[in-house]
């Protein structure tokens, strides 16, 4: 048998188990640095297949498997473990039993995938060469984002890696597909907070007042010009703001507008110049009209490039491993993920994993009450990553 079709033989013969993973995750969700009984349980299953992990980031691990000549090269393979504040509304032997916690972003499919992973890996070890290193994340989904933890404390040093993949599942993607895209992937994402500072008074009297609301509004609409004339019309960009509170009434001018919002970029240049040009200019305009800006922003997670020469190798190895008629491209989008940290150190590929099946109604999108995959997915996932790390091994 090749070591490609023992791959795949093993995958299914671990799919029941990698079930039951992932059912006991998506049962136990826990949120973003609280993953202690996560870390817990997927280090028990990595010490029943012979794996010793190392704590790192509180609440994270790393852990190695070696093959053969084992220092001649490292390839590393992510996966997040936190959850969302959402309640979960799926009526499922496995729903959520911690109240207004849930799997919804599938980071429980991905530490699953990656236990199964490792269990392959660790059975053909003595059919490779090198050493694979297995990241399991926390905090994916709240800044400053787990991978920037796993960084400081490491986990891509004593060898660099020379590359690092991560899977997202993907409910556009019907389950069997496999999405790939090189370079351009997804947006940074930080948050800006304005307050607008103005005098109160009454409503009939804006004369004596410094109208807060007014200067909001001129600034939100001024802002969306950034977008319009200083982006870089081929780089995609957004700005919204979601949030706006100014508690006066018909006849009341309050003091203040706290106003809450997005801006995302795809390039780090334009990311830290469009920031400022936010600042400066809501500030300016505030003070214009005779009031006050006070402006915060908090950093988020950097924009993600896909290498794409690591993209080319393991979306061929994917073609190997489910045929070209599932393998396919898939466009951009403004969402953000910490992977992209790991991708500003080392060469870095994020590929998605079709979870979709309309047939079984499975068609809510992530950070949905409703979120859930086919479970099919997991006998790809697993036995593909392992499949994909090996062949970057022999490169
Ligand atoms: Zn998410
Ligand atoms: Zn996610």
């Amino acid at each position: 048998m090749s070591l490609l079709e023992k791959i795949k033989s093993l995958s299914q013969v671990y799919t029941s188990q990698v079930v039951e993973f992932r059912r006991h995750l998506h049962a136990n969700p826990e949120l973003s640095y609280k993953e202690f009984n996560t870390v817990k349980y997927v280090r028990e299953q990595l010490r029943s297949f012979g794996i010793e992990p190392r704590e790192v980031a509180t609440t994270g691990l790393v852990a190695e498997i070696k093959g053969r000549n084992a220092t001649k090269k490292t390839f590393a393979l992510r996966a997040d473990m936190d959850a969302l504040p959402i309640t979960e509304a799926n009526d499922v032997p496995y729903k959520s039993i911690n109240t207004g916690v849930m799997h919804a972003c599938g980071h429980d499919v991905h530490t699953s995938s990656l236990l199964g992973t490792a269990r392959i890996l660790q059975e053909v070890k003595d059919q490779f060469e090198g050493t694979v290193r297995l990241l399991f994340q926390p905090g994916e989904e709240k800044n400053p984002g787990g991978a920037s933890y796993m960084i400081r404390d490491g986990v891509l040093k004593n060898p660099q890696p020379s590359g690092i993949i991560g899977q997202h599942v993907f409910p556009i993607l019907p389950v069997g597909k496999i999405g790939f895209r090189e370079g351009m992937a997804m947006a940074s994402a930080d948050e800006i907070y304005l307050r607008v500072i103005g005098k109160g008074g009454h409503g009939a009297a804006p004369d004596l007042a410094i109208d807060p609301i007014v200067i909001a509004s001129h600034i939100i609409i001024a802002l969306q010009q950034i977008i319009s004339r200083n982006a870089n019309p081929r780089q995609p960009t957004v700005l919204t703001f979601g949030n706006i509170i100014g508690k006066g009434a018909t006849n009341i001018i309050p003091d203040e507008v706290n106003i809450a919002g997005t801006f995302r970029a795809m390039n780090e240049e334009w990311r830290n110049s469009g920031l400022e040009k936010i600042k400066k200019m809501a500030e300016s305009m505030a003070e214009g009209m005779g009031g006050k800006c006070e402006v915060d922003i908090s950093r988020g997670y950097p924009y993600l490039e896909n290498n794409p020469e690591l993209t080319r190798r393991i979306k061929a190895a994917a073609t190997e491993y489910v045929g070209k008629e599932n393998v396919v491209d898939i466009d951009i989008t403004l969402g953000a993920e910490d992977f992209s940290y790991y991708s500003q150190v080392i060469p870095a590929s994020f590929y998605r994993i079709g979870t979709r099946n309309e047939a079984k109604g499975i068609t809510s999108y992530v950070h949905t009450p409703t979120f859930n995959i086919d479970e099919d997915a997991l006998t790809i996932s697993t036995g593909l990553m392992a499949w994909m790390a090996i062949k970057e091994l022999e490169t």
